[in-house]
């Protein structure tokens, strides 16, 4: 069975928010919901522009609901993590009183028998609110809105601007030949594979010659050597971004290794400070002591794996083959 490791990036950043999404936001931090007056019509939630024509808005906000009808609905019986409630629920238009147009919400209604075109609802707020539309967290049934927990009261100044946190989770396939590459290293082994074909040996990949086509399995294992020369490099001068842990620059190496066609790329240092780092440096292996080294496999945004922590300079002189910088796979 193929085994599969999980990855999430996530991009923090702040929007800021407008004359009227923010004067929204900042009223829904009160309890109260606002729409927009464009003509005859109440715009709900308040746009800056006509959506029909395009036109500019006068800033003519006014209360509306806090309840309402609801004009269509449709059941959600599993929600996913990125849905507003953890239990099924609806997803409704919501025609808060004195609105013109609907607001898209969730209907905590415990069952879909429960749900009706018609329907009268009212707000439940947070407790706490910061001024984002999950201060809202959902319609119940009937006309008497409701808080959870302790009301801490509204924002003590406009809300302007809003947290905003995009994410994205993805799962790729481990292919065994990387699981024994962390194997190997557990008893500070490099190991590749050798194509019978073309004679090529891989220290990285998917367990295939891609030349070849050809799968390469245990019985084509190879030892590799544990010493070689820098080949080619990346100083990487990290930017302080939400989650960044590197706060000085550092340097990712290719490493051509001894007596071989092999590359490694893309390997930490280790002891070995970013501004020593160039092409023709001799460099060693560096493994974690028993029991210390991490599960990732190769290929992952820190560049060891298992126990191998990644290069150290040798003290030898450099090697000054102009060919080198070529090698970079
Ligand atoms: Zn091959």
């Amino acid at each position: 069975m193929t085994r599969f490791v999980e990855n999430t990036i996530t991009f923090p950043y702040q929007r800021s928010l407008g004359p009227v999404v923010g004067a929204f936001m900042t009223a829904l931090t009160e309890r109260r919901i606002l729409g927009i007056r464009n003509g005859d019509a109440v715009l709900v939630p308040p746009m800056e522009w006509d959506p029909a024509t395009g036109a500019e808005l006068a800033l003519d906000l006014v209360e509306v609901g806090p309840a309402g009808t609801v004009e269509a609905w449709t059941w959600v019986p599993e929600p996913s993590a990125q849905h507003p409630l953890d239990r099924p629920f609806a997803f409704a238009f919501v025609r808060l009183d004195g609105a013109t147009t609907p607001l898209l919400h969730a209907v905590d209604a415990g069952s879909a028998d429960r749900m009706t075109d018609g329907m009268r609802v009212a707000p439940r707020w947070k407790g706490t609110r910061v001024g984002r539309i999950d201060d809202l967290v959902c319609f119940v049934p009937g006309e008497e809105p409701e808080t959870d927990g302790d009301d801490t009261g509204p924002a003590e100044e406009p809300v302007t601007r809003m947290d905003y946190l995009a994410s994205i989770t993805y799962r790729n396939p481990v292919p065994a030949s990387a699981d024994r590459v962390v194997e190997a290293s557990r008893e500070h082994r490099l190991i590749g594979l050798a194509c019978p074909t073309c004679g090529r040996v891989y220290a990285s990949g998917n367990g295939y010659c891609p030349i070849d086509a050809l799968p390469l399995g245990p019985d084509r294992e190879v030892e590799l050597p544990q010493t070689g020369t820098i080949s080619n490099f990346a100083v990487v001068t990290p930017v302080q971004y939400p989650g960044q842990t590197e706060t000085e620059p550092f340097a990712r190496v290719f490493v051509l290794l001894d007596g071989t066609d092999v590359v490694i790329t893309y390997s930490p240092t280790v002891d070995l400070h970013a501004d020593d780092v160039h092409v023709g440096l001799r460099v060693r292996a560096v493994w974690a002591e028993p029991g210390t080294g991490d599960d990732a496999t190769g290929g992952g945004m820190t560049g060891s794996w298992g126990d191998f922590l990644g290069w150290t300079a040798t003290g030898e002189p450099d090697v000054t083959d102009p060919d080198l910088v070529n090698r970079i796979f």
